[in-house]
């Protein structure tokens, strides 16, 4: 159904909301939200030489076309991750991966920690809806990785990494990891509003169990409503370096020393935006979750 009569059904049926003005307010918000960032569909030249996908159902590519795509695994997950330099005193690390996507990710991340050191352990878990029907292969220096991803999927163990691709609603699929220690959570959904169900406290709460005490989650985000997330959850946090656009993505950890600048920490107290996205049950429909959002933005409520 369209975003007009669905919004109508889920304020009346989940809220009890029929009145004319909240629904027309919400729908405004709404809409602006869920504007398509960019046009088209299919495989799409990014800044940096590399290619990226356009997923027409979210209005949005796989990675960032202004900043490049393998710029953006690299100077957005990568480097804040600390991870390069983790390396040093470890014989193992593991990442959590969150939207695996194309792969671009966990390619870059294998190459460069190898890179540093050639008998390092990997052990790596993704979560992934659905794999892209086509994907482009990455720049050479990057291929063989790729295709051991690839030629592999969904699980291996080879070569001193490990790989597991959970395929599904990384909801639902993350209630199976009981444990998993990881050094670093990659977090690539499509972008909040587009992608509510990948930025909920509720999720949040699940998959950041899956971390270390000293370990970090990274992101190419700043928004209010993930940060506040977060936060809610104990973690300090930094934004990263701004890499193809103004604003700079998000690090949280727990043994990380909190570094927002004044404006930013401001926002994130006052700004009607900081509340949380919300999703008790970890199975509501992503408008329902905008909705549930969009309203307590609209009445300042947590
Ligand atoms: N990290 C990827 C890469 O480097 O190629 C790009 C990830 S893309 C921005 C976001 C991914 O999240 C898409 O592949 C999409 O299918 C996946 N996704 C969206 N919602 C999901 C969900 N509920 N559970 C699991 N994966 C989801």
């Amino acid at each position: 159904p369209p975003l007009e009569e669905r919004l109508r059904e889920i304020l009346e049926k989940e809220y009890g909301i029929s009145d004319e003005g909240t629904y027309q307010a919400l729908l405004k918000l709404m809409k602006g939200w869920l504007k398509p960032s960019v046009p088209g569909e299919g495989i799409s030249l990014t800044k940096d030489g590399s290619y990226t996908l356009i997923a027409k159902e979210y209005g949005e590519p796989y990675h960032s076309l202004t900043a490049g795509a393998l710029s953006e695994c690299v100077e957005k997950f990568l480097k804040p991750s600390g991870l390069l330099e983790r390396v040093e005193g470890s014989k193992i690390i593991r990442v959590v991966d969150v939207g695996f996507g194309l792969g671009y990710n966990v390619v870059v991340m294998l190459k460069h920690l190898r890179d540093v050191k050639k008998d390092l352990y990997i052990e790596v878990l993704s979560f992934e809806k659905e794999l892209p029907k086509e994907v482009p292969p990455p720049p050479e220096e990057y291929l063989p990785y790729w295709k051991l991803l690839w030629d592999n999927l969904p699980s291996f163990e080879k070569d001193g990494i490990s790989f597991r691709l959970l395929l599904g609603d990384a909801r639902e699929r993350v209630k199976e990891i009981k444990s998993f220690d990881a050094d670093a959570i990659f977090h690539d959904g499509f972008s909040p509003y587009k992608n509510p169900e990948l930025w909920t406290l509720d999720f949040l709460a699940l998959l950041t169990k899956l971390l270390k005490r000293d370990g970090v989650w990274v992101s190419y985000t700043s928004s209010l409503a993930v940060r506040k997330a977060l936060k809610l959850l104990g973690f300090n946090l930094q934004s990263t370096y701004p890499v193809g656009r103004k604003m700079g993505g998000t690090k949280a950890g727990f043994e990380i020393e909190e570094s927002l600048t004044e404006v930013e920490a401001q926002k994130l107290k006052n700004s009607p935006f900081a509340v949380p996205f919300r999703d008790p049950t970890l199975n509501r429909e992503p408008l329902h979750i905008l909705a549930d959002y969009g309203l307590r933005v609209l009445y300042n409520k947590s």
